[in-house]
């Protein structure tokens, strides 16, 4: 485990039991967690607590995935507004617990849903904040590998949370490319990846499929079907089974719908690229300027988005 930061955050993390929360109603439940609303009982902030049965993640062998999870939060800290942050951990002899960010408003899939598809307005303002989590992951060094709508959740303001960092890689230094030397990692991900991705194989890598390689162009990869999905309502590669999304994304077999902004599909071609260096802010460093320059983002204040527009 990652040491805490502060002997304050320590103290933190070492005082919490599930005594010092009332536990509320079950939000959402995973396939080994079960996410409850809770209230701090001294501060009565509320939290989502993650609760993990220690017996079902053994029988399951998800330990690792869960251990991912814990360290990469602990490195993300709390500086970025876009990520779900992690309070504290504690564990009684048979659960573990995960104090989190509460995300009020849920999947970012369910609004995509309700409202059929974002208009131009939305789509652009969730993609830059998008964009922003981006940099922020990049600048601690790690590679979401998951991204999708499921994982990407809203505050009470309508700001994005992204959450499930479970399959993500810690890459090891700044050189570190598409040609590293992390392959063990991103084989043994890929593998737990081909097991758990029923019905979201749409968001994978060609790199990650072909190769079981991954990079922050993974990352910039699913940023590109996420945009697709804003846009129109539709995920990009679609298929039977997923041997047959796998085939097309092989292919960068996919098609706009008729009407589609221009600006969003010349930004989504840049981003769908096979080769992932080539994707657009491939070569960028830790801020994505490439991707900030794109005419997607003209007019738009990256030091300042404003609130977020009304969702439609
Ligand atoms: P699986 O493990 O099967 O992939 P999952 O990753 O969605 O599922 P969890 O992360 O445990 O599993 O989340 C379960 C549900 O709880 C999800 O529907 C998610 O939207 C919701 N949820 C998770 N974290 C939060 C949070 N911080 N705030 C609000 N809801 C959350």
């Amino acid at each position: 485990m990652t040491p805490p930061n502060t002997n304050a955050e320590q103290q933190e993390i070492r005082k919490k039991t599930p005594s010092d929360f009332i536990f509320g109603k079950v939000i959402g439940e995973g396939s080994f967690s079960t996410v409850y609303l809770a209230k701090d009982v001294q501060t009565n902030k509320e939290y989502a607590i993650k609760v993990l049965e220690k017996a079902h993640i053994i029988r399951e062998k998800k330990s690792e995935y869960v251990m991912r999870e814990k360290e990469v939060l602990r490195i993300l800290e709390s500086l970025c507004p876009y990520i779900v942050h992690l309070y504290s951990t504690f564990q009684d002899p048979g659960r573990l617990y995960f104090v989190l960010t509460y995300a009020k408003n849920g999947e970012l899939l369910k609004h995509i849903n309700l409202y059929k598809k974002f208009n131009f307005e939305c789509t652009r303002y969730y993609s830059c904040e998008l964009v922003l989590a981006l940099e922020y992951l990049r600048s601690k060094k790690i590679v979401h590998r998951d991204l999708k709508p499921e994982n990407i959740l809203f505050d009470h303001n309508f700001h994005i949370l992204i959450t499930d960092f479970g399959s993500a890689k810690i890459e090891k230094s700044e050189d570190n490319d598409i040609n590293d030397g992390t392959e063990d990692d991103d084989v043994q991900q890929s593998n737990r990846r081909r097991n758990s991705f029923v019905g979201t194989a749409q968001f994978v890598s060609p790199e990650m499929l072909q190769e079981s390689k991954s990079s922050y162009a993974s990352d910039l990869w699913a940023l590109g079907c996420i945009v697709f999905q804003m846009a129109s309502g539709q995920m990009p590669f679609v298929g039977g089974s997923e041997y047959l999304i796998f085939q097309k994304i092989l292919r960068l077999e996919y098609k706009f719908p008729d009407g589609f902004d221009e600006r969003i599909k010349d930004f989504i071609e840049k981003l769908l690229v096979l080769e992932p260096t080539r994707r657009l802010g491939a070569s960028d460093e830790t801020t994505y300027v490439s991707l900030r320059k794109h005419e997607f983002f003209e007019e738009v204040d990256f030091d300042d988005l404003g609130p977020p527009p009304k969702l439609s």
